[in-house]
Parts: C-alpha cells; structure tokens; sequence
C-alpha cells in the first residue's frame, strides 16, 4: 500500500513549533497542523485529520530570515525578564 502524502502549501515557524498548511493528496483538503522544531528538514508521518487516510510530509527547514527573527525575539524576551517591575500589566 503506496503512503499518501501530504503537500506543504505554506509554512511558519514559531518559537516552540512549525506550523504548516498542508494538503491531502488522498481527500484533497486543506488543513493546518503543528509539529515539534524538532523536526525541522525532517519527514514526519501522521493520519490525515480529514479523511483518515495514514501518510507521511517533507517538512522544510527555516530559512535564515526566519532564524533571525527570532533570534531578535529571545532577546526582546531576556529583556523583559531583566526588568521584573511590569507585573501589574496582568
Ligand atoms: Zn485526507
């Protein structure tokens, strides 16, 4: 039995996860899904969410853009936390 696979129509990377618009070569829906920054360039296998149907995705890398900007993030972050006198912002 042939894998299905599933297309990457666009993809984000955020700090803790890639988010990706997939598509179903099976059903042929569009749906979104998260994987772990682990695996990054990797092929991960899942079933699709719509029709069932097991198959596997060729996930990108992040591009260098994408590394910078959140570079630029850890260290709008390891700012905040050096100032700890914005706590009533909850
Ligand atoms: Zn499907």
């Amino acid at each position: 039995m042939a894998n299905t696979s599933f297309r990457v129509q666009a993809n984000k990377f955020s700090q803790d996860n890639i988010q990706a618009t997939l598509v179903c070569s099976k059903c042929d829906e569009v749906f979104s899904k998260e994987f772990p920054l682990d695996l990054e360039g990797q092929t991960s296998e899942f079933k699709c969410p719509v029709c069932g149907v097991p198959g596997e995705v060729d996930l990108p890398y992040k591009s260098a853009d994408e590394r910078e900007e959140i570079e630029e993030d850890f260290e709008e972050v390891e700012e905040e936390e050096s100032g700890e006198e914005s706590e009533d912002e909850y």
